[in-house]
C-alpha cells in the first residue's frame, strides 16, 4: 500500500504516526511545503493566552523522527 500525506501539522504527523503503526509496510511519503512538521495549531490559543510562552513548544516531532519509523519526509515540497 503506497500513501501520500501532503500537509504534516499535527493531522499529517498523527496520520504517520498511525498509518505505519497499524500497517508497517505501508510506504508513506509526506510532502510538506514548509521546513518543520508537527505544529498544534491549537496551541495558538494557548501562546495567545500566554499559557505558552514559546510558539516553537509546539512542535513535538521531527521529520527524523518520521524518518525513523519508516515513511520519506520531503520538506519544502509543494504538493
Ligand atoms: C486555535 C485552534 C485551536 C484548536 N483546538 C483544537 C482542539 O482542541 N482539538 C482538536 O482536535 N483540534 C484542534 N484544532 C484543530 C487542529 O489543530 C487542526 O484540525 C489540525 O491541525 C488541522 O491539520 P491539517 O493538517 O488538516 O491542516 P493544517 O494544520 O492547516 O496543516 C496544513 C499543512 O499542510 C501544508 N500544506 C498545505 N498545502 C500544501 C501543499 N500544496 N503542498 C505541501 N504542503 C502543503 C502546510 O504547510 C501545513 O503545514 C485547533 C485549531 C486551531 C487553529
Amino acid at each position: 500500500m503506497k500513501v501520500v500525506i501532503v500537509g504534516c501539522t499535527h493531522a499529517g504527523t498523527a496520520a504517520v504516526e498511525q498509518i505505519l503503526a497499524h500497517h508497517p509496510d505501508a510506504e508513506v511519503t509526506v510532502y510538506e511545503r514548509d521546513n518543520n512538521i508537527s505544529f498544534l495549531s491549537c496551541g495558538i490559543a494557548l501562546y495567545l493566552d500566554q499559557r505558552v510562552k514559546r510558539l516553537e513548544d509546539m512542535f513535538y516531532a521531527t521529520a527524523d523522527d518520521l524518518r525513523k519509523l519508516g515513511a520519506t519526509v520531503k520538506l519544502r515540497h509543494d504538493a
